[in-house]
């Protein structure tokens, strides 16, 4: 069987991708200044690194939340804030290109 022919996959989501998108977005208007490239090989690289250091969330339809618990919430954001800023590093020190 054909799972992506059968079922509309587009309605699994990750939560974490947007926390990290947002996170991300956040800490890329400093980034310049700090010396990370803003190319989009190395965002994404960015992006694709705090992904794997963080555990997904998914969900299988547009209702739901991750988290009715605000102070597990917090937690998590915290997560992902080492997350970015441990990718952004990684990537400087690393970067796909010269
Ligand atoms: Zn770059």
């Amino acid at each position: 069987m054909d799972i992506e022919k059968e079922y509309d996959l587009s309605l699994l989501h990750n939560d974490t991708l947007g926390f990290v998108l947002k996170e991300m977005g956040e800490r890329l208007e400093h980034a310049q200044e700090e010396g990370f490239c803003l190319c989009q090989d190395c965002v994404l690289d960015a992006i694709a690194l705090a992904m794997n250091m963080l555990k997904p969330y998914y969900h299988a339809s547009l209702l739901g939340n991750m988290y009715a618990n605000a102070a597990l919430e917090n937690t998590y954001a915290r997560e992902v804030k080492i997350a970015v800023q441990e990718a952004l590093q990684k990537v400087k020190n690393n970067p796909s290109h010269d």
